[in-house]
């Protein structure tokens, strides 16, 4: 029977214990470093799990998003929805197709990998984890103790440390020569600079882009939340890994009011001036706005609140106007890892076939996961890779096996390999 070591117990090690424990003929191990396995699927979804997205395909990958098409091709989202299924779990699909359990809750799909992994007979170690790797003449040794034929990476990125992920694998990567691209924190919220305090707690439906003094980088839509610190929320989420990336100094424009033309905007108003001139001019921020940031807005296009609306100069309503639709804040760092959702970067996918994940240089070696240098988008899509990426390291063990015995039967036997 071959010993499979799987080095992670996260969503993507899961996925790949269960696929090779169904097939049946190996000892699958799981050797997880916190307590217990699957922590950080707890928090996935604010606790509700978004396990998959039905529209992932290769426009909501960074890193090496060819590698991960060749993979979500095979294992997409329905497929992802199917295995769960086969483990009984209910799915549905919600807005902008993010996929979560029936129950709302994500220590569903913990439950039910677990079940299935104790069901098969898989072994979870845990408070266990591999710091060192040595590959052997036929298999591997970690810690200089446990030793198997197959070796899964599945130890995760940098991400999130408070859930066990540290960037060991990337540890283990160095050690067996697999290049590592410089991993950064993407999905995280953004630190600005001089921003003002008393935004905290304004939450707002806003169109926000990322870039630098020479072009845009990036846009997104969608509830920004205003910090002590900077911006976050989805949208702000979903523009950080450009942020990370960018050497020169970048900036997020804001537009508060995305549901206005500039002209419907101007022409707001412009009523408001013709038909009430007499009250005060913080009418014109309370129709569009959140109090707190229609207040700030105000004071920074040089309007006072007690000033009558009519005795405001064009020029004042113009530059209100303005800066509700484009309030630009510099950028002075995504906040690190131990606020980021994913990591970008990570071991890199040309050392491993996208048809395996199987190491161009290790017989036996895989990877999945986070491990690897692909990210996606906030939504699903990161869970996605881990079930596909997982799932596909299992297949290509599994067929791996059958081949090895399929030759051997022949050698046996004496008939020639028909392959
Ligand atoms: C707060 C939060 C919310 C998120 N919400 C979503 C969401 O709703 N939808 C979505 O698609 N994505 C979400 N993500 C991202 C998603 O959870 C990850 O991309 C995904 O879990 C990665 O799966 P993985 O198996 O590669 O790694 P992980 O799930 O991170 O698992 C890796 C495991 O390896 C263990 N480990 C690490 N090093 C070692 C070692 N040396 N030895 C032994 N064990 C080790 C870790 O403890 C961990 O349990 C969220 C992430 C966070 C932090």
């Amino acid at each position: 029977m071959q010993r499979v070591s799987i080095v992670g117990g996260g969503a993507s090690g899961f996925a790949a214990a269960v696929t090779i424990a169904r097939a049946g003929g190996f000892s699958v191990t799981i050797y997880e470093r916190l307590q217990k396995p699957l922590k950080k699927l707890l928090a996935t979804g604010n606790g509700r799990c978004n396990l998959t997205n039905m529209q992932a395909n290769t426009a909501h990958y960074c890193g090496d998003a060819r590698f991960a098409e060749a993979v979500l091709s095979r294992f997409p989202p329905q497929s992802t929805r199917s295995f769960f299924r086969s483990m009984g779990l209910c799915t549905k699909e919600e807005d902008a197709g993010r996929v979560y359990p029936l129950s709302g809750q994500a220590s569903s799909v913990r439950d039910v990998l677990l079940e299935e992994a104790r069901r098969l007979s898989v072994q979870i170690v845990t408070d266990c984890e591999i710091t060192e790797v040595r590959a052997q003449e036929k298999g591997f040794l970690l810690n200089q103790t446990y030793f198997c034929d197959i070796l899964v990476l599945s130890a995760g990125g940098s991400a999130a440390p408070q859930h066990g992920t540290d960037g060991g694998a990337f540890r283990l990567c160095k050690q067996l020569g697999i290049p590592v691209v410089p991993p950064v924190p993407a999905l995280t919220a953004l630190v600005c600079k001089r921003f003002p305090k008393n935004l905290k707690g304004v939450r707002c439906d806003c169109i926000v882009t990322l870039c630098t003094r020479e072009k845009t980088l990036a846009e997104c839509e969608g509830e920004v939340q205003f910090t002590e610190y900077g911006l976050s929320g989805i949208p702000i989420f979903s523009l950080s890994r450009r942020a990370s990336e960018s050497t020169q100094p970048v900036f997020v424009r804001v537009n508060c009011v995305p549901a206005l033309s500039a002209s419907a905007l101007l022409d707001f108003l412009h009523t408001a001036v013709r038909k009430t001139p007499e009250k005060s001019s913080g009418v014109l921020a309370e129709g569009l706005l959140p109090r707190a940031l229609g207040d700030y807005l105000l004071l920074q296009s040089g309007i006072r609140k007690d000033t009558p609306v009519g005795a405001l100069p064009e020029a004042r309503l113009r530059s209100f106007a303005g800066i509700v639709q484009a309030f630009t804040v510099e950028v002075e760092r995504p906040r690190g890892f131990d606020f980021a959702q994913v990591t970008a970067g990570g071991a890199d996918c040309r050392a491993f076939s996208p048809q395996t994940m199987r190491a161009n240089d290790y017989e036996n070696l895989y990877a999945c996961g986070e491990a690897l240098n692909v990210d996606g988008d906030c939504g699903g899509y990161n869970l996605q890779w881990a079930w596909s990426s997982g799932r596909a390291a299992g297949e290509a063990i599994i067929k791996r096996q059958k081949e090895q015995r399929r030759k051997a039967c022949a050698a046996d036997s004496g008939v020639e390999d028909p392959a």
